[in-house]
């Protein structure tokens, strides 16, 4: 079977993409399996740049496959689209998910903002095995609600109330956020992709 090895350290993105890519005939791998790979600075200065440092760092590791990094983040139209890529180092290099949400609230407090709109965007860089590049993107709009409220999920879902939601990303669950995340619609295209090229596609060679 073809495989899918994506570049994300993030527990909960992998655990979306595995849900997402489901339908597949593809064998899902992470970076977490390869010992020698090193994640990359993420130094560039958009979703589209870091995606793609993410990609190439894998596919370098794993030529003959399909390779896939994917960035993402929340930005708010409040803070000129903060956190945006600094979304998963918000309150500092090693912030945790609890502090970068802390964080969000108490800027939005501090600018006393009237609008509270959002939105969470992904970028997805995907190499396949012939080494073609292609890019896909989502978006989810919603706003940010005035206190973290459920379980389920991470980074900022528990802040984050899509738009016609009533309820935190956090509290909706994975079976809405894999129906209508800015990942789930930037997966759907690529697994339109996927399907039209593994249609006929037998045994992949390992490398
Ligand atoms: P990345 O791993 O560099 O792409 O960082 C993405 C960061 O954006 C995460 O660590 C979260 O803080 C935030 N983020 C991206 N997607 C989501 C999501 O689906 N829910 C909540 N937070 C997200």
């Amino acid at each position: 079977m073809a495989e899918l090895w994506i570049a994300t350290g993030n527990q909960g993105k992998l655990n979306e993409f595995k849900m997402l890519f489901n339908r597949v005939p593809i064998e899902i791998h992470s970076q977490a399996e390869l010992p020698v790979f090193a994640p990359p600075p993420e130094n560039g200065d958009s979703f589209l740049a870091n995606a793609r440092i993410k990609a190439r760092a894998l596919k370098a590791l794993k030529s003959k496959q399909w390779a896939l990094g994917d960035d993402s983040g929340l930005e708010v139209a409040g803070l000129n689209n903060l956190p945006g890529i600094h979304s998963a180092r918000y309150a500092g290099p090693k912030a945790s998910d609890s502090e970068n949400t802390a964080k969000l609230l108490k800027m939005m407090q501090l600018k006393a903002m009237s609008s509270r709109a959002a939105q969470f965007r992904c970028v997805l860089v995907a190499y396949d095995p012939q080494g073609q590049e292609h890019i896909f993107e989502g978006f989810l709009k919603g706003e940010i609600a005035k206190a973290p409220k459920g379980t389920t999920g991470f980074g900022y879902d528990n802040v984050f109330i899509p738009e016609g939601q009533t309820q935190t990303l956090a509290e909706l669950g994975l079976a809405y956020k894999n129906r209508a995340s800015h990942r789930a619609l930037a997966a759907n295209q690529m697994i339109a992709l996927l399907e039209s090229s593994l249609g006929g596609e037998g045994l992949e060679s390992k490398t």
